[in-house]
């Protein structure tokens, strides 16, 4: 890597923090009334709406969505739904992602300040001075990046096809990676390529050390370690495991469904899970003779937790905050847009 980059930081560096990251989860984000989620379900048909939640969501909101999964299975879902409206319940990247998608729907997100410290790293003037700095360069952008990032960039990625597209671009061509440096060192140690890294991160994988949860593996020996490589708040973990820092006996890093397989097939009742807190939900209630607990019970993403039930009712009511995206900024964020979609995740597992 070159300067823009960190080499295998030996702890977690905090280079940004979110001017949002003061906002408190709403307290009435974890339950709601029977009431609240039932005129839900009659506004969700009535506006002819699908409701997309990720992973990260609390559980009243996961429980009355159409459909939970990553912030890639929740962009496949919204290219192929035929709904009128979309409801993004996630964070503001994933809305634009949706409405670059779907140009003629009305996409809506419960609260529009729900943003992303990773993404919020980068923006699209810091990008063009750094592609000025490196003529010619490819530029690959983690999809955790804004609508206008991803419109100066040739590849928008995810966790599992990273290596892929990385491998398949020429050799003698400069690679611009961004915005998660634990995701651009991991990948330029699986591929053996030398990559500009930017050096963005997450606050919720700041939080979330390496040392710490080798602590409580060593208090846990009978349970294994699921990493789930979704979002920057895991990044530095995966970095962490390839790097050795993380022990690779008994730990896989692993997409949800592989996840749920593992679990369900391993003779190991306990699962330590490196992840957003919100991911243990899905795990739980799909295999309740299991038992998931946080690797770090901290890692609690403050931007996700501000959709409510409550604001989505509200959001399906008035149609509201809805989003929009400069038609000419969708055109070019969707060219690397559909290069991430036409390469799946060839790697949901890093084993
Ligand atoms: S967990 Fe981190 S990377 Fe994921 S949405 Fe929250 S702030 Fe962004």
């Amino acid at each position: 890597m070159t300067s823009n980059a960190v080499k295998a930081p030996a702890a977690p560096v905090h280079l940004w923090t979110s001017p949002a990251a003061s906002v408190e989860a709403d307290e009435r984000s974890e339950s709601a009334s029977v009431e609240v989620l039932d005129e839900i379900r009659r506004l969700r048909r009535a506006r002819d709406a699908v409701i997309l939640a990720h992973n990260y969501q609390v559980p009243a909101i996961q429980d009355v969505a159409d459909y939970v999964g990553d912030s890639l299975g929740l962009a496949q879902a919204a290219a192929k739904t035929e709904a009128s409206v979309i409801v993004m319940c996630g964070v503001y990247f994933m809305a634009e992602t949706a409405k670059i998608l779907c140009p003629d729907r009305t996409v809506v997100i419960p609260d529009a300040r729900a943003g992303c410290s990773l993404a919020d790293s980068i923006d699209a003037e810091q990008l063009r001075a750094w592609k000025a700095e490196h003529p010619g360069a490819v530029v690959v952008a983690y999809v955790n990046t804004t609508a206008e990032v991803k419109a100066e960039s040739d590849y928008c990625v995810t966790s599992g096809n990273a290596e892929d597209v990385v491998r398949s671009i020429p050799q003698d061509r400069e690679i611009l990676f961004l915005p998660d440096m634990f995701l651009g060192a991991h990948v330029e140690r699986a591929t053996g390529r030398n990559l500009h890294v930017w050096m963005g991160e997450c606050h919720v994988h700041a939080g979330i050390r390496p040392d710490e949860v080798e602590e409580r593996r060593r208090s846990n020996p009978d349970a294994d370690l699921l990493i789930h490589p979704e979002c920057g708040c895991t990044a530095q973990m995966v970095w962490a495991r390839s790097a050795g820092a993380i022990g690779q006996n008994r730990s896989f890093v692993l997409s949800t469904e592989k996840m749920l397989t593992h679990a369900r097939s391993s003779d190991r009742n306990r699962f330590l899970v490196a992840t957003e807190t919100g991911m243990l939900h899905r795990l739980q209630k799909e295999l309740p003779g299991k038992r998931f607990e946080a690797a770090d019970p901290n890692a609690v993403c403050r931007y996700m937790k501000m959709i409510t039930p409550l604001k989505l009712r509200d959001a399906l009511r008035d149609l509201e905050p809805r989003v929009e995206v400069d038609p000419d900024v969708a055109a070019r964020a969707r060219v690397a847009i559909d290069r991430m979609l036409a390469v799946p995740a060839s790697k949901p597992s890093f084993e």
